[in-house]
């Protein structure tokens, strides 16, 4: 996958969990206020509902007590008319209208005016005429029998204020007879009106349909008489409705209101019943304010717990990203390095191989994923490497460094060297091993060389003096224990120096080297070492070798050096190389006092013997503790 489109994937992921959130927030505060605001629509309409059904149900109780008050003064026009107006007659209407008013609590009064507008039922009230009130003159010029219901007047009676029924009755000749009156008071309305409880800041007014207020609850008598015909209610062809909803803004406290209004069919009558807006949504509102806040709470709990939960993923992010580049720095090393990078699991199978096992082994990584780690190990080195594996995997072990022969694929075999380390699961617990593994033949090589080097002459190949002493040591050591004898042969070149005179010193080299493989040659047994001791002297040490058979092979080699035929002229006695030996044995076990200089300087007297005795032959020291004691030819 691109790395960098999977980081780019990654940045996105904390900015759309952050939106989702503010999403989250918004949706759930846009819910919220959106149902708030739906219960607020809620309480406005039940508002209008129910101030539809008060100015209906008051509506209709105002046409009822006018048609009742219509049915009293209809009667009396009829009698009136029938019967004339004379006093006896007046008396008697009088007096039924007295059990009527008495009867009807809406009643205020009744009255039978003349056709001079002279009240002819109230003596009690001489001299007072109704000849200028609008009523009167309206039915005195208009033949029209319908009921004239008048505007709020003040009563003649009590001053109180009344809305008027009225009729006009004929004489017999149908000319205008006078007026059949009755009134309804303004109080019994209001009053009527203060039984519908709704509410503090509402109101029911009664309005004469030219605007003036006949009878209103709460406050009637500030109101009755007072004109609203400037109000839209009155003027805005709109509300010219039967009935309908009216929100306005009170002109007298400059309140909002709700109202319904309605309009009588049969009278001009307005009914408005209005209900203080701000007074109608407290309660909705208080509800609502500590509803959105607990909203909002839930809203700023989810908004910090998502704060919370995106600031997390965005360190996520960071420290995998972290981890991805720290991986490729890792493979960067793993794959860049010449050494090669294993994984091996508890199952002992490669789990990662680096490219460079191409290099190091001979096989593509591909090809060894999947194999067992141990497969290429020499057999020789097996044991060794799987014990520490064995060790690695038990947690006995935390890190290794061992050196192997290792099957390659073209090269047949190099030697490894191998940096294990365990790896550990979160827990804890081992879960395998990373091995570095670089290709260390060269070293070895080197090493063997330097090592042969250290221990090696040069010139003849032979073991140099440094390797004869240590194996002189040991070889001691080992007769020590064993109680075995330790034979020793000094071999010195005769009149060498006389040869280098003669041939020349690189004549003088290549004489010693025949010498040396002729020396090497007599070598039988693997324990026995022939070493060049200094100069042209040389050294053979035999273990396990009695004084017999130290001469029998001193006598090999003297004679062998003499058949090799190097010619010598100057060397006396056969004008051909020869050279003198000295043997010595000891048995070290036995001789308490003897040491490893004892055997060599009993074996170099001996050697001095056979050159005093002449040269080319072998002397032994017989016992090397007594004076040495040549043994001749
Ligand atoms: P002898 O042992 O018979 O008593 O006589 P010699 O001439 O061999 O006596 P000596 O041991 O005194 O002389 C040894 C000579 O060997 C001296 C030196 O020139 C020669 N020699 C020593 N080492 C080498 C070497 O590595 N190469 C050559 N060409 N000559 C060497
Ligand atoms: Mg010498
Ligand atoms: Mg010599």
């Amino acid at each position: 996958m691109n790395v960098l489109a999977q980081r780019a994937g990654w940045s996105r992921l904390p900015l759309r969990a952050a939106a989702f959130v503010v999403l989250t927030c918004a949706t759930i505060l846009g819910v919220s206020g959106w149902r708030e605001w739906a219960a607020r629509d809620a309480v406005l309409k039940g508002a209008e509902t129910e101030m539809a059904n008060v100015a209906r149900s008051l509506t209709q109780h105002a046409e009822d007590s006018l048609d009742l008050l219509d049915s009293g003064v209809v009667g009396v026009v009829s009698r009136l008319e029938m019967d004339g107006t004379e006093p006896a007659t007046i008396a008697k209407l009088r007096n039924l209208l007295e059990v009527r008013k008495k009867a009807m609590e809406r009643v205020h009064s009744f009255a039978i005016i003349d056709d001079h507008g002279n009240w002819l039922t109230s003596p009690g009230t001489i001299g007072a005429t109704f000849s200028d009130d609008a009523f009167f003159r309206h039915h005195q010029l208009s033949p029209k029998r319908e009921p004239h219901f008048g505007r709020p007047v003040k009563s003649l009676i009590d001053g109180e204020w009344v809305v008027t029924l009225s009729r006009r009755f004929n004489k017999p000749d149908g000319s205008f007879g006078g007026v059949v009156l009755a009134t309804i008071s303004s109080k019994y309305l209001s009053h009527f009106y203060e039984q519908f409880e709704i509410g503090r800041n509402s109101s029911v007014a009664l309005t004469h349909g030219d605007g003036l207020i006949i009878a209103r609850n709460p406050s009637n008598e500030k109101y009755v008489g007072r004109s609203v015909a400037d109000a839209p209610l009155f003027r805005d062809a709109s509300l010219q409705r039967p009935s309908g909803a009216y929100h306005f803004k009170s002109p007298l406290d400059g309140a909002e209101r709700v109202s319904f209004f309605k309009r009588s069919g049969r009278y001009p009558l307005v009914l408005l019943a209005t209900v203080d807006r701000e007074e109608l949504l407290a309660p909705w509102r208080a509800a609502a304010i500590s509803r959105m806040l607990y909203v909002l709470a839930l809203v700023m709990l989810i908004a910090i717990i998502g704060a919370v939960l995106v600031r997390q993923l965005q360190r996520g992010q960071h420290m995998a990203a972290a981890l991805i580049e720290k991986e490729a720095h890792f493979r960067l090393l793993a794959e860049g390095s010449s050494d090669m990078v294993t994984r091996i699991g508890l199952d002992e199978r490669l789990r990662y191989v680096s490219p460079s096992s191409i290099r190091v082994v001979g096989w593509r990584a591909n090809q060894l994923i999947g194999t067992p780690a141990l497969a290429g190990i020499h057999a020789d080195d097996l044991p060794l490497v799987q014990a520490l594996v064995d060790a690695m995997k038990r947690g006995e072990k935390e890190e290794a460094r061992v050196t192997y022969r290792n099957s390659h694929r073209q090269n047949g075999e190099v030697w490894l060297e191998s940096t294990m380390r365990v790896t550990r699961k979160d827990n804890g617990r081992v879960d395998g091993v990373v091995a570095i593994s670089r290709d260390i033949t060269e070293q070895k090589k080197l090493e063997t060389k330097l090592e042969t080097l250290a221990i090696e002459d040069s010139l003849t190949g032979l073991a140099n003096r440094r390797r004869f002493d240590e194996r002189l040591n040991e070889e001691w050591a080992r007769a020590y224990r064993d109680r075995s004898t330790l034979g020793l042969l000094m071999i010195d070149v005769d009149r060498f120096k006389a040869y280098n005179d003669e041939y020349g010193h690189p004549a003088g080299d290549a004489c010693l080297r025949v010498v040396a493989q002729v020396i090497a040659a007599e070598v039988q047994r693997p324990g026995d070492l022939a070493a060049r001791y200094g100069g042209e002297e040389f050294a053979m040490l035999l273990p396990n070798t009695d004084a017999a058979g130290c001469a029998r092979i001193g006598e090999r080699i003297r004679k062998a050096i003499r058949a090799a035929g190097l010619v010598h002229t100057t060397n006396s006695a056969s004008g051909h190389v020869t050279a003198s030996l000295g043997g010595a044995t000891c048995r070290p076990a036995f001789e308490r006092t003897a040491g490893v200089g004892t055997l060599v300087e009993a074996a170099d007297q001996a050697l001095y013997a056979a050159k005093e005795a002449g040269r080319n032959r072998l002397m032994m020291s017989i016992e090397v503790t007594h004076l040495p004691k040549a043994v001749g030819e």
